[in-house]
């Protein structure tokens, strides 16, 4: 599968560029240092609120349903995390926010290529040699609400909409 090994190469080198300018940042232990860090985790818990509203809206228009109080969850959990994004590169000047903006755009490149792997979904953190298709997935979460099964990074339950 030479698709695959492509893949992993660009994840591979995507991880370690963000991870060089994330931790240069993240170390600058400035108050300036500690409201990009705070940025920065911010949008990446975006980026993930954002996959993760994409894999359910596209699961309830191919299944025809629909679920607005938890598609609205989503996207009041992304607004509230963007205005707080907002509020915290007002404190910056340009340029520093600037060095944010461009480790952002790093994290969305990755989130892009994650999205997107042939077909299959493979966890940054996890090892990408384990592809036999056995033991390969993470353990299996449920919602404390409803006991429903839901997905291992789901923010919120899909039956009942309680946070997780
Ligand atoms: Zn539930």
């Amino acid at each position: 599968m030479m698709d695959a090994e492509k893949w992993k190469d660009t994840i591979l080198a995507k991880s370690r560029e963000y991870m060089e300018i994330g931790v240069s940042v993240a170390s600058d232990l400035t108050e300036k240092g500690k409201t990009q860090a705070r940025i920065l985790s911010n949008q990446a818990k975006i980026s993930r609120a954002q996959r993760q509203l994409g894999a359910l809206v596209y699961s309830l228009a191919k299944g025809n349903e629909e679920n607005q109080p938890l598609v609205d969850k989503y996207i009041d959990m992304i607004d509230s995390i963007e205005q707080e994004n907002r509020q915290l590169k007002a404190k910056l000047t340009p340029t520093e926010a600037d060095e944010v903006e461009h480790v952002v755009q790093t994290e969305a490149d990755l989130a892009d290529v994650m999205a997107d792997p042939a077909g299959e979904e493979q966890p940054a953190d996890e090892p990408a040699d384990v592809q036999d298709g056995q033991e390969a997935g993470p353990a299996k979460k449920f919602c404390p609400q409803c006991g429903a099964e839901v997905a291992p990074d789901a923010l919120f339950c899909n039956k009942c909409g309680a946070q997780l």
